[in-house]
C-alpha cells in the first residue's frame, strides 16, 4: 500500500507508509505555500493512538518555516475549521484518517476559510511534498508554541447562537433522551457539549476518545447495531452517530432503526426550510428528497460536483441557507462552511421540538426513494468517452456535466450519476427512483448505453 496523496490531503498506514517524516515533509510543503512567514497556524487531530507523532512533527517542521503553531489536540473537523476562521489563522492541518480504521491516518490541509485547499493548491502543495527543496529559517525566526483548549466551546457557543429560542424551549420542554455514538473518535466532547446545552438527557456511548474504535468507524448500518438497541433499551427520541473525525452525522429512529446517511441532510434542510426558507446546495450524488422539500418551500436546489468545498462555494454564491452531501454531511453556512455533526444535530433536535412529531413520523413524511449505488472498471482515460456517450444517449433528458454526467428523469422522479473516481480507475454509478426494481432498471439501461465507449 502506497501513501495516497490527492487533492483531499494525505492518507497512508502508520508504519506502513505515513510516520513522522512524512508528516514533516508535509509540513514543510505546507509552510512555503501562501502563508505569510510569521503567521499563526493550526493543527487539530482526530483521536488515533498515531495523531500525537505526527502532530508533533507537523508542528516542528511549521515552527522550523517560521510559522507559529497553535495546537488544538483532539477536535472535530469542523470545529478546528471553525477556529480557523474565528481567530484569524492562516490556516491549519488535520491529522486525521477520518472514516478509515485506526491503524490509518491522514493529513488535510486546510486554508485560512477553515475549507480543504482549492484543487490547484492543493496539487502544488504535493508537488512541493515531492520536490522537497524546502529551505528552513534561522535560528532567530523560528516560530513559536502555544495550546489552547476553547475550541470546541467556540464551536459549540457559536451553534448555539443560531439554535432559535422557541425551537430550544420546545427542545427543553420535551426532555428528550439522546443516545450519542462517537466511536471512539473526536466528536464526543463536542457533541455530548451541544447535547446537553439543549436541555438533552444524553446517554453517551464510545464517546472516550481512546481511537480505539469500539466498531468499525463508518458511520454504517452494518456497524451501529449497539447504538440502534441503546436507543430502544433507554427509550431515546434519537440516537446519533458521529464519524472518527465528526463531520459526518447519522440518525437512528425512536424505534432504534437506522434510518440511513441521506436523511441526516433532507431532515436538516425540512427544519431550516421551515423556518428560513432559501437556496439549497448539494452535490450531484444526493438524493432528490432535497429536491421535493425544496419545490414544496418555493426555492432552488444548486446541485455540485462532489466534493464538500463545491458545496460550499454554491451556497457562498447563492445565499445558500443549508448544504451537506447525503454521507451525512450537513452544512450550516451560518457557523462554518463545512459538514459539521455537532450543527447537525441541533437542526435535528429543532426539527423534532418544532413539529412535535417523532423522527419515524417525520421520515414517513418524506418522499421514499431507493438508491442503487454501483461500480465498474475503467481505465481513468477511458473516462470522457464513457460521460461523452452517456450524454449523447440520453440528450432528450435534463443532463448535467459539471462532474462525470448526471441525468435527470424528471417526470419519473429519478436520476442517475455517472462519475469517475478521484482515487482509483473505476467509474461509479448512483441511481435513484421511487422503488428499487426502477432504480435497478435506470443502472442496467446506463450500462448498455455507454458498453460501447468500454469495448
Ligand atoms: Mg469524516
Amino acid at each position: 500500500m502506497a501513501l495516497i496523496i490527492s487533492v483531499s490531503g494525505v492518507r497512508g498506514v502508520i508504519g506502513e507508509d505515513l510516520n513522522a517524516v512524512v508528516a514533516a515533509r508535509i509540513g514543510a510543503a505546507f509552510a512555503s505555500g501562501d502563508i505569510p512567514r510569521g503567521a499563526e497556524v493550526g493543527i487539530g487531530r482526530d483521536s488515533r493512538p498515531s495523531g500525537p507523532a505526527l502532530s508533533f512533527a507537523l508542528a516542528g517542521a511549521l515552527m522550523n518555516s517560521g510559522l507559529h503553531v497553535v495546537d488544538f489536540g483532539v477536535l472535530p473537523t469542523p470545529t478546528l475549521a471553525f477556529n480557523i476562521r474565528t481567530l484569524g489563522l492562516g490556516g491549519a492541518t488535520m491529522i486525521t484518517a477520518s472514516h478509515n480504521p485506526t491503524e490509518w491516518n491522514g493529513i488535510k490541509s486546510l486554508g485560512p476559510d477553515g475549507m480543504g485547499l482549492p484543487p490547484d493548491a492543493a496539487a502544488a502543495l504535493a508537488e512541493r511534498y515531492h520536490d522537497g527543496s524546502h529551505t528552513f529559517v534561522d535560528a532567530m525566526q523560528c516560530g513559536r508554541f502555544r495550546t489552547d483548549d476553547r475550541a470546541v466551546i467556540r464551536h459549540v457557543d457559536a451553534v448555539m447562537d443560531t439554535v432559535d429560542a422557541g425551537s430550544l424551549a420546545g427542545i427543553r420542554n420535551a426532555v428528550m433522551t439522546v443516545v450519542l455514538d462517537s466511536t471512539n473518535g473526536a466528536g464526543g466532547a463536542a457533541g455530548t457539549q451541544i447535547l446537553e446545552r439543549l436541555g438533552c438527557r444524553v446517554v453517551p456511548m464510545n464517546t472516550d476518545p481512546s481511537g480505539q474504535f469500539a466498531h468499525p468507524p463508518e458511520p454504517l448500518k452494518e456497524h451501529l447495531g449497539d447504538l440502534c438497541e441503546a436507543v430502544r433499551r433507554e427509550g431515546a427520541q434519537v440516537g446519533f452517530a458521529q464519524d472518527p473525525d465528526a463531520d459526518r452525522l447519522v440518525v437512528v429512529d425512536e424505534n432504534g432503526r437506522y434510518i440511513g446517511e441521506e436523511y441526516t441532510l433532507a431532515l436538516s434542510a425540512m427544519y431550516v426550510l421551515s423556518r428560513r426558507p432559501g437556496p439549497v446546495a448539494a452535490n450531484l450524488s444526493t438524493s432528490r428528497m432535497i429536491d421535493d422539500l425544496a419545490e414544496y418551500a418555493g426555492v432552488p436546489v444548486h446541485r455540485t460536483p462532489v466534493g464538500e468545498a463545491n458545496v460550499a462555494a454554491a451556497l457562498s454564491a447563492n445565499d445558500g441557507v443549508i448544504g451537506g452531501e447525503g454521507n451525512g454531511g450537513v452544512i450550516d453556512p451560518r457557523v462554518v462552511p463545512v459538514r459539521d455533526s455537532i450543527g447537525g444535530m441541533a437542526l435535528i433536535l429543532q426539527l423534532l421540538a418544532d413539529s412535535g412529531l417523532s423522527l419515524s413520523t417525520l421520515v414517513d413524511q418524506l418522499p421514499r426513494y431507493a438508491m442503487i449505488k454501483t461500480k465498474f472498471s475503467c481505465p481513468a482515460d477511458r473516462v470522457p468517452a464513457v460521460v461523452q456517450q452517456a450524454r449523447e444517449s440520453f440528450g432528450q433528458y435534463d443532463i448535467n456535466t459539471s462532474d462525470g454526467v448526471r441525468i435527470d428523469f424528471r417526470d419519473e422522479k429519478a436520476w442517475v450519476h455517472v462519475r469517475g473516481s478521484n482515487t482509483e480507475p473505476i467509474m461509479r454509478i448512483i441511481a435513484e427512483a421511487p422503488d428499487s426494481t426502477q432504480a435497478q432498471g435506470l443502472i442496467d439501461r446506463v450500462q448498455d448505453a455507454i458498453a460501447p465507449a468500454l469495448a
